[in-house]
């Protein structure tokens, strides 16, 4: 597409080289520019004012610089029985309910 952009240039092995390189270089250049740009403006066009994603150095906070909840003081309520759970006990109070309950019915 820019073959012979400088008339001046004369056509040898080395020119015509670095015209296709620059010809491969140009349209990866303008994919990657395009796909991102049309990305960035749908987003804007969908999210308008979006606050980018926090990025902690440290890695002490998560993505909104919230820091790390203590999973213990975190209660579900377990479907099974209607009780609420450390969310870090979840999983074995499932394996005690869930057999508790099979046996029972
Ligand atoms: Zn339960």
């Amino acid at each position: 597409m820019t073959l012979g952009r400088d008339a001046m240039t004369p056509l040898t092995i080395l020119s015509v080289s670095e015209t296709i390189y620059h010809n491969l270089l140009t349209s990866m250049v303008q994919d990657i520019v395009s796909r991102t740009t049309s990305r960035q403006q749908l987003q804007d066009a969908r999210y308008p004012g979006l606050a980018p994603l926090h990025h902690d150095q440290r890695g002490a906070l998560d993505v909104y610089g919230r820091p790390k909840p203590q999973e213990a003081s975190v209660y579900f309520r377990c479907p099974n029985c209607s009780r609420d759970l450390s969310a870090n006990r979840f999983a074995a109070h499932l394996e005690r309910c869930m057999s508790r309950g099979a046996r029972r019915g």
